[in-house]
C-alpha cells in the first residue's frame, strides 16, 4: 500500500491506496500546532503497512538533497511550520522510501499522470487560494532546480483601477498578494464567494491571472495551464482569463487551442492527494 500527504495551511489529507492508485481511505485534519498534526496523521498511517509514502507540502519547502535542511519547511508565514522537518519527522516514524515535494508541484503531477494533461509532456499548475502557488511537470519531470518554482510571487503590472495595496507577507503587491481569495476579500470587504459574476472584482482577478499565465506560457512554453483552487469555483473566471490572456500575448506565440491551453482541473480538488500518491509510488521504482 502506498500512503500520500497532501499538507496544507488549513488542513492535512492522508490517504492511502493500493499500488494501481485506488484510495482505500483518506482523512483529513486540520493544520493546528506541527506535534498534534504529526500525532493525528501516525494515528491514522499505523493502521497501515506502507511500502512508500508521497507528500506534497504547502512551502516554501526544501527540496535541495545536497542541503542539511533537505525535507523542512522553511519561511513559511505560518509560524509554527516555520523551520520544522516534516520529511524527518516521517522518515523516523516509518522508515521508509517517501517523495517529497510542493503541494502545486504534486498536484501538476496529479494531473498530467490522471487529470486533465494526461498524455502531455507539460503542463503547469496554478492553484487559486488561500495563496496562489504553481508547479509545473516540463518533459515528464517534475520542475525543481536549487529549490522549486514561486510561481504565485511573480510581480504583475496593475490593473488600472485597483488601489489595494496586497496581502502578501514577503512582498505586499506581488500575484497572491493582489489575486488570493483573502486578497479579493479584503480588497471588497465581502466573502469571494458571495461576490455576484457581474461583479468588477472578477475582471481584475482576470487580469492579474492572465498576466500571470503569460509569464508561465513565455517562460515555459508549457501545454497547457490548468486552474485549481478555491477562487476557482466561480466558473466564469476561466473564460474572462482566456480573453485577457489572448489580448496580451497579442498572436505573438502560436498557441494550442485556447480551449485546450488555460483548462480547469481534471481531478478536481484531488488533484493535490492523487499526485501525492504518485510521488510515493514513484519510490517504489
Ligand atoms: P486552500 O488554498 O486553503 O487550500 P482553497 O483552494 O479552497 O483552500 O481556497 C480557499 C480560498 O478560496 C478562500 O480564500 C475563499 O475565499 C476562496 N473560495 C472558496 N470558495 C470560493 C467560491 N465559491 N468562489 C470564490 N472564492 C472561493
Ligand atoms: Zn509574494
Amino acid at each position: 500500500m502506498i500512503g500520500a500527504i497532501e499538507a496544507g495551511g488549513t488542513k492535512f489529507v492522508c490517504a492511502v491506496s493500493d499500488n494501481s492508485l485506488n484510495i482505500i481511505e483518506r482523512v483529513t485534519i486540520p493544520t493546528t500546532h506541527p506535534e498534534e498534526t504529526f500525532d493525528s496523521i501516525f494515528n491514522f498511517f499505523d493502521q497501515y503497512e506502507l511500502k512508500a509514502i508521497g507528500i506534497g507540502s504547502f512551502g516554501p519547502i526544501n527540496v535541495n538533497r545536497q542541503s542539511e535542511t533537505y525535507g523542512y519547511i522553511t519561511s513559511t508565514p505560518k509560524k509554527l511550520w516555520r523551520n520544522i522537518d516534516f520529511l524527518g519527522t516521517v522518515k523516523r516514524r516509518y522508515n521508509i522510501p517517501i517523495g517529497w515535494n510542493t503541494d502545486v508541484n504534486a498536484s501538476a503531477l496529479g494531473e498530467i499522470t490522471l487529470g486533465a494533461a494526461k498524455g502531455k509532456s507539460s503542463c503547469v499548475y496554478i492553484t487559486v487560494g488561500t495563496g496562489i502557488g504553481g508547479g509545473a511537470v516540463v518533459n515528464q519531470e517534475l520542475l525543481t532546480g536549487f529549490g522549486h518554482p514561486e510561481m504565485g510571487h511573480l510581480l504583475v503590472p496593475r490593473h488600472k483601477k485597483d488601489t489595494y495595496k496586497g496581502v502578501c507577507d514577503y512582498h505586499k503587491d506581488c500575484l497572491e498578494g493582489l489575486a488570493s481569495g483573502p486578497a479579493i476579500e479584503e480588497r471588497f470587504g465581502i466573502r469571494a464567494k458571495n461576490l455576484p459574476e457581474e461583479h468588477e472584482a472578477w475582471e481584475i482577478e482576470a487580469h492579474y491571472l492572465a498576466h500571470a499565465a503569460m509569464a508561465y506560457t513565455l517562460i515555459l512554453s508549457p501545454d497547457c495551464i490548468i486552474f485549481g483552487g478555491g477562487v476557482m469555483n466561480q466558473k466564469h473566471l476561466l473564460d474572462l482569463i482566456k480573453v485577457k490572456f489572448l489580448e496580451l500575448l497579442n498572436d505573438y506565440v502560436n498557441l494550442p487551442p485556447i480551449d485546450e491551453y488555460i483548462i480547469p482541473t481534471g481531478l478536481g480538488s484531488d488533484s493535490g492527494i492523487v499526485g501525492s500518491l504518485l510521488l510515493g509510488k514513484s519510490q517504489l521504482k
